[in-house]
């Protein structure tokens, strides 16, 4: 029996014995620990949901008495209530070794010095970098969420060399400095990793354009269930992220809920170590694609080489299933676009109508007023239905700081 399978079963003991919820799962399908002998067995267990976690709200998944937890930190709550999750002391420790080889793996060393634009509060970006670079031996600017100005009067004076954010709040903040006159080439940054939201490969190409070319620009993955940042991590040769070997993962298919020998489902996750909020076949709700080819930098764990969208955020809109990153993709294939788009369904006349409001790079959006009729033709080729794009000029449309909202969909309030 490999080690990390036997690290797995006593995590499934832990919460077969702590965890009530689980334990029933377990019973109603006739399962007991001892039945799980070996990897393949695994998918005999029940999956964990969202809602399961939240149904013992607000501390009933953790697994350890509340006087050994030290640190609490919570789901962002966009979907409802926020999710709470406690960490012991070896929790703490075992993120701190998951950002030290997060960080590595995108080429960052102890002579960085990082600018850290993630919210040091419930959320567990901030904190989580904070703790595994100081232990990495980096400087920190901990700029957290504070107003663009003040990131970049930072970003000027300090100079840092690793920028860590969001894909939007990065070019949020190039276009706060292009604004202000500001030479972001001077800042001498040398490495961008982002998260917190999914970087397409045209937004990739959207921040090398803006900041430099040279720069590293890759993304991790991860969230607050299962400790923060790290479940997925990519190489500075920017092919997809590395699975991380402190979880086991899984693909299922999303409509069946059946584990899938195909390349593309939704990742569901099993921690190893985590000690307090210790979760089994958890789906993320993430549909991923996976790629088992070798990766030039020599590590060989699978890699993320697409997010095809999260099961919650995929669009249904006229009978068609559409994911946001799609419709990003679609738009940022045209260099007349800026980063910055917003997706509206609502229904006319019991149809549903797709709009789309994008905007252009310049001031003066007239000037490419003849391209409208083609894109929305495109559109239509490649979706199957039609939409109104509208092309607005620059900064028309309101940028948000955390995480984006880039869809509206208002068919709840209308009929
Ligand atoms: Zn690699």
């Amino acid at each position: 029996m490999d080690k990390k399978f036997q690290d797995f079963k006593k995590q499934l003991n832990k919460i077969y014995n702590k965890n009530k919820l689980y334990q029933q799962k377990m019973k109603k399908l006739n399962i007991s620990p001892s039945d799980i002998t070996n990897w393949k067995d695994i998918k005999k267990l029940p999956l964990t949901t969202k809602k399961d976690l939240l149904e013992q709200y607000p501390e009933g998944w953790n697994c350890v008495p509340k006087k050994d937890i030290k640190m609490y930190h919570a789901s962002s709550g966009t979907t409802g209530k926020p999710l709470i999750v406690g960490l012991t002391q070896k929790d703490i420790d075992l993120r701190k070794s998951i950002i030290i080889e997060d960080a590595t793996i995108a080429g960052i060393n102890k002579d960085d010095i990082i600018q850290i634009c993630y919210g040091f509060g419930m959320f567990t970006g901030g904190f989580s970098f904070y703790d595994g670079l100081r232990e990495l031996g980096c400087k920190i600017i901990p700029t957290g969420t504070m107003s663009t100005e003040n990131q970049l009067f930072y970003m000027q004076k300090i100079k840092p060399t690793v920028l860590i954010s969001s894909p939007s709040h990065v070019m949020h903040l190039y276009d706060k400095a292009k604004e202000l006159g500001i030479d972001v080439s001077k800042i001498s940054l040398r490495i961008i990793r982002v998260g917190s939201e999914l970087l397409t490969e045209s937004m990739r190409n959207k921040i090398k354009a803006a900041w430099g070319k040279n720069i590293s620009v890759t993304q991790d993955y991860g969230m607050t269930e299962t400790l923060g940042p790290g479940l997925g991590m990519e190489c500075t040769y920017e092919k997809g992220m590395h699975l991380n070997n402190h979880f086991y993962f899984e693909l299922i298919d999303p409509i069946t809920q059946q584990p899938t020998n195909k390349n593309v489902g939704e990742l569901v996750v099993t921690t190893i170590y985590n000690e307090c909020f210790p979760l089994i076949r958890y789906k993320t709700n993430d549909l991923v694609e996976i790629t088992k080819e070798k990766c030039e930098c020599g590590n060989h764990s699978p890699r993320i080489v697409k997010f095809l969208g999260r099961t919650d955020d995929m669009l249904k809109v006229k009978g068609v299933k559409i994911f946001v990153s799609q419709i990003e993709d679609f738009l940022f294939h045209y260099p007349f676009f800026s980063h910055n788009y917003e997706i509206i369904i609502n229904k006319e006349k019991y149809k549903d109508i797709l709009t789309i409001n994008v905007e252009y790079k310049n001031n003066n959006s007239e000037e490419i007023k003849e391209y409208k009729p083609k894109i929305e033709a495109d559109f239509k080729s490649k979706f199957g239905i039609t939409s109104r794009i509208n092309i607005v000029d620059n900064n028309e449309i309101p940028q948000t700081i955390g995480k984006v909202k880039r869809v509206r969909d208002m068919r709840k309030l209308e009929v």
